[in-house]
């Protein structure tokens, strides 16, 4: 009884915590914050930080509800893990420092001047969990999954929800005895996640990606990328292989290099400091060119200064670069970084290098090629691999781009795509476990560490995403799982006493079905009813006006598509197969 009551008042509109604007705040620049902030279901509390209202708050409601339900059905089981991590626990995993030195962690001292972060994410408090309390190969597989804010300090946040610096997660934990254990969680998490993402009937694309800081060196990663022009993200597809191009291997177009090598020499280049330049200066094809970019590579207990080489038309893709010197962090060089060690700026080139040179696959093949020669305002030309300098270590440093060869298809070439990343899910095996004394014994007795995978979901973000791909002029388009509410009810005058009573009488019978139903009990104009209502973005719209009460016709409009006109015995089916989750 109370709680009907409790559901009758929250659902009409006077009493909702509601207001919607004209204008979205000038810090709005994709259309779903704007969108999210017209239709007044979030407000910045600061850079970074929102409050989510009532109406985003059952938003979010039935999201989680879809998750828990997923995660539940593959075996998942819900926890919940303090925010405030001691020190202790992230200096055994040694990302205390990777994370300071990138600034993202919130760093907090207790009345005692003991130190903790706030969670950026919780390898570290679940390996800490299950210490001591896994002992045994009979005790796994596990998976363990919570719903909470988590806290990165984003050098740039924007787009509104998309990127915070704090924000909703959903991350879960799997602990499993072996590999066979551990890949099988993981096939059950992407799984889970193909429901969720499926059910909330949003364009995807599932792209192999960068394991990042968490990963290890077991680490297999795929995220699950929503495809949307305003995305953060540049998908590289190809086929049915589709990577975060941040991970895209990459083999770029053949360059015809002369057959016979040419003496090595030294010529005058006033003034020339970009690649630009120099392919002007030297009339010379850009692939003759070797562009090299000077990098600050951050270790545990060093910086280390590296110059990178790639074919002059391309661009060094720095997570490549990370992951090729397990570095904690990559910057590029400043000019006192240089000076320190003797790059001259703009003039830089392998032949006598003060400092560690590596070069991109792409340079491999060049004979005769330009590059810097260590010497203000001067380069060479011809120079070669062996003959006039070590050849150095090759990789593949390159950011692939559109049109490049895909490694995996014969003849097949990348398609950019712009992705918005919603999940991520990935197994890294020992490293936490290892770090934090996770042992479990196995079936011949022996401690090994526990193996773990960690997959997340970012609410917001993908509570904003699912808005980015559905909207129009008038307003958001909720998916039918997750909109705030089944049905938007009104009448064209409030203040019609006949009017009023058909649909106060029509409210209830629809709260007596168990339909979510906003009612908009407002004595306004109808069309600034409705203009808030398309705003707000429910599925369905019920205006009870003259028609209605003349002929017991019900229009209902669907929020897109064609109206339905029913007759009050048809109520009750539609009620069942339409307006009920
Ligand atoms: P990104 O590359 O976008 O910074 P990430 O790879 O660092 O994200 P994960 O550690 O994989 O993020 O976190 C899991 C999920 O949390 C992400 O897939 C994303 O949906 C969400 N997420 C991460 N950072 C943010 C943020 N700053 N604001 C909102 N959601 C976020
Ligand atoms: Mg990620």
């Amino acid at each position: 009884m109370i709680n009907s009551l409790k559901k009758t008042t929250n659902m009409r509109l006077t009493n909702l915590f509601f207001k919607t604007f004209k204008e979205a705040p000038s810090d709005a620049d994709v259309p779903s914050h704007k969108l999210l902030e017209k239709a007044g279901f979030i407000k910045r509390l600061a850079r970074g930080h929102y409050t989510y209202t009532p109406l985003m708050w059952r938003v979010i409601g039935k999201l989680k509800k879809i998750i828990r339900e997923e995660m539940e059905k593959e075996g998942s089981q819900e926890i919940f893990l303090p925010q405030l991590h001691p020190k202790e626990i992230w200096e055994a995993s040694g990302r205390w420092d990777a994370y300071k030195a990138e600034k993202l962690t919130y760093l907090v001292q207790d009345r005692d001047e003991n130190e903790y972060c706030l969670g950026p994410t919780h390898e570290e408090a679940v390996a800490h969990l299950v210490k001591n309390w896994i002992t045994s190969y009979k005790q796994l597989p596990k998976n363990l999954y919570q719903i909470t804010n988590k806290f990165r300090d984003e050098i740039r946040p924007r787009f509104g929800l998309m990127r915070c610096k704090e924000f909703l997660m959903k991350d879960a934990y799997s602990l499993s005895a072996n590999t066979q254990q551990m890949d099988n969680e993981y096939k059950k998490m992407r799984r889970a996640y193909q429901k969720i993402f499926d059910r909330l009937e949003i364009d995807y694309v599932i792209v192999q990606a960068d394991a990042g800081k968490i990963g290890g060196s077991q680490s297999q990663s795929e995220e699950f990328q929503v495809t949307a022009e305003i995305g953060e993200d540049t998908l590289l597809v190809c086929d049915d292989f589709a990577f975060n191009s941040e991970k895209a291997p990459c083999i770029i177009s053949k360059f015809e290099y002369p057959s016979t090598q040419e003496p090595i020499e030294k010529f005058e280049t006033p003034n020339v400091r970009t690649i630009e330049d120099l392919k002007n200066f030297a009339k010379s094809p850009i692939e003759m060119l070797i562009k090299i970019i000077v990098y600050k590579l951050t270790h545990k207990d060093s910086e280390e200064i590296v110059a990178v080489g790639i074919r002059g038309d391309r661009e060094i893709n720095p997570i490549k670069l990370t992951n090729h010197f397990k570095a904690l962090d990559v910057t590029l060089a400043e000019e006192a970084d240089l000076k320190k060690v003797g790059l001259k700026k703009g003039f830089i080139g392998p032949v006598n290098c003060p400092v560690n040179f590596v070069a991109d696959n792409s340079c491999k093949p060049m004979v005769n090629f330009i590059c810097g020669a260590n010497e203000i305002d001067f380069h060479f030309k011809n120079v070669n691999w062996k003959t006039d300098c070590e050849e150095p270590i090759f990789d593949d440093f390159c950011q692939a781009i559109d049109g490049d060869l895909c490694p995996l298809v014969p003849e097949g070439r990348y398609k950019e795509k712009r992705g918005i990343e919603v999940g991520h899910i990935f197994s890294f095996g020992d490293k936490y476990s290892k770090a934090l004394g996770a042992f479990f014994q196995n079936e011949d007795g022996k401690p090994q560490p526990i193996l773990m995978g960690s997959f997340g979901i970012g609410v917001g973000r993908l509570t904003q995403a699912c808005v980015e791909q559905n909207y129009d002029d008038k307003g958001i388009i909720w998916p039918k799982e997750i909109a705030p509410y089944s049905v938007f009810l009104t009448a064209v005058n409030m203040k019609d006493e006949d009017q009023r009573a058909a649909v106060e009488a029509l409210y209830q019978k629809l709260l007596n079905s168990k339909v979510e139903v906003l009612f908009d009990d407002r004595k306004e104009r109808l069309g600034f009813k409705l203009k808030d209502s398309d705003l707000v973005g429910m599925p369905y719209k019920i205006i009870i006006g003259k028609s209605y009460l003349a002929e017991k016709k019900l229009e209902i409009e669907p929020r897109v598509g064609e109206k339905i006109i029913l007759s009050e015995d048809e109520l009750d089916s539609f009620i069942k197969e339409h307006l009920l989750s």
